[in-house]
């Protein structure tokens, strides 16, 4: 049977709102307190199964090399290529099958292999080699435009015609869990002359996908529509943190720069393009019809139900404030990598791309606090406080998963809680 098939099950119990089904078999990396070197997993119900174990056993051999889930990140083992994730993900689907006795009849490996998941500790899984963030949900740039430049023309004359993107920064890209310190920054209130230095004060998050590249290109040359698609290895959650004053004061003429360069927060799972296939939908349809390169036959989109929820240091249990879909974004993720690699530009193996906030057409589907509060102008109610943007203390968590047949297709969560800024030894106001 095929790793998808609805019909498969495991000799692991899992409920039918897990994330991590045998139908899934995302790829992560962990460390234990018993064993602290990193080591690569995949995530099956509430366990984690230790590929460095099955692959010392020869139960798994991807490589000639028997050492590649024993890295500290999966590049290595994304370098194989998509016919080798394939055939991985087959073998660890059918080891871990109802009807498969290697591994379930085997108490001494299954206690090395199978740890409970809450007794691991995750690391960012890939070495992220470079950051592109693009701008690709068409509600979420007519909320920015309208708010910021023009209500009447939202849009940029491009906007309709490039998957607008920027370069961010790789190095701070963290693994989910890893406290976020309020940035400072160059900031120029609307009632001074000049500009202070000093911690953010408008502090958003943004709700993003993250596309992982698997496979490198070839500087010089173009890319298709399949070629990008089989350069993908698969995704995460990603919160794009954004210092909305610093950006507003430092965006022209070049775009964002140090609002956006101080973290990025990822889900430490990584669900493949596999997996993925059978929640494959059309995207809007794209008027004016794009140029050439750029136009797709296939259904480039994805179903994915997309969860934000905040809790401030006061509250006991966090707050749902936005509840959207992957499948609204105008530019595909396909189209944001064949647009990249047009001119020329190489991309490699460990590449983050953003797809952008994810907006939906809807008001509690907006995918960041400056589109949910206005700007500001209209405060949001949490937990009876009113509330602009995020303030010290306050957690940010992104869940998402796609539902097929009574199981779940899951990316777990990214949290990240805002800390105080450097130097700051006052308690912070979150709004102006
Ligand atoms: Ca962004």
């Amino acid at each position: 049977m095929h790793p998808n098939d609805p019909r498969l099950r495991s000799f692991v119990e899992v409920g039918s709102s897990s994330h991590f089904p045998i139908q899934n078999l995302p790829y992560g990396v962990f460390s234990t307190p018993a064993t602290p070197a990193r080591r690569i997993g995949v995530a099956i119900g509430d366990f984690v199964l230790d590929l460095s174990v099955l692959e010392q056993e020869r139960l798994l051999h991807p490589a000639p090399s028997p050492s590649i889930f024993s890295q500290t990140t999966i590049n290595d083992f994304m370098s194989l290529g998509p016919h080798t994730w394939s055939e991985v993900r087959m073998r660890i689907s059918e080891l871990l099958r109802h009807d498969c006795g290697e591994l379930r009849d085997n108490e001494k490996l299954r206690a090395r292999a199978l740890l409970p998941r809450d007794s691991v500790t995750l690391h960012l899984p890939l070495e992220v080699k470079g950051f592109t963030d693009f701008y690709s949900s068409k509600e979420h740039a007519t909320n920015v435009g309208t708010m910021f430049r023009d209500k009447d023309n939202p849009l940029l004359p491009n906007w309709l015609h490039i998957p607008i993107g920027y370069n961010g920064r790789a190095s701070t890209v963290v693994v989910s869990g890893t406290p976020i310190r309020r940035p400072l920054g160059q900031i120029k209130p609307p009632t001074s002359h000049d500009p202070v230095f000093g911690p953010c004060r408008r502090m958003d998050f943004e709700l993003e996908m993250g596309v992982v590249v698997g496979q490198p290109s070839t500087m010089g040359e173009m890319l298709s529509e399949v070629e990008a698609d089989a350069l993908i290895f698969g995704f995460t959650l990603l919160n794009d943190w954004s210092a909305r004053d610093i950006q507003q004061w430092e965006y022209v003429p070049l775009g964002p720069f140090q609002a956006k360069a101080f973290a990025t927060s990822i889900s430490p799972w990584i669900v493949t393009r596999e997996a993925l296939e059978p929640f494959r939908v059309q995207g809007p349809a794209q008027d004016p019809t794009p140029l050439p390169y750029l136009r797709q036959r296939g259904l480039n989109n994805y179903d994915i139900n997309l969860d934000v929820a905040l809790r401030s240091a006061e509250m006991r249990t966090a707050e749902r404030i936005s509840r959207t879909n992957f499948k609204y974004m105008y530019w595909s993720s396909i189209q944001q990598l064949v647009h990249h690699a047009s001119s020329g530009c190489s991309l490699s193996v460990g590449d983050l791309m953003g797809s952008g906030t994810i907006s939906g057409p809807e008001k509690h589907q907006r995918g960041s606090l400056l589109e949910l509060s206005w700007g500001g102008a209209e405060p949001l109610e949490l937990g009876s406080v009113p509330r602009t943007f995020l303030e010290d203390g306050d957690s940010v968590t992104i869940t998402g998963y796609c539902q097929g047949d009574g199981y779940r297709v899951g990316f777990g969560e990214v949290e990240g809680t805002i800390t105080r800024a450097l130097g700051d030894s006052t308690s912070l106001a979150g709004g102006q």
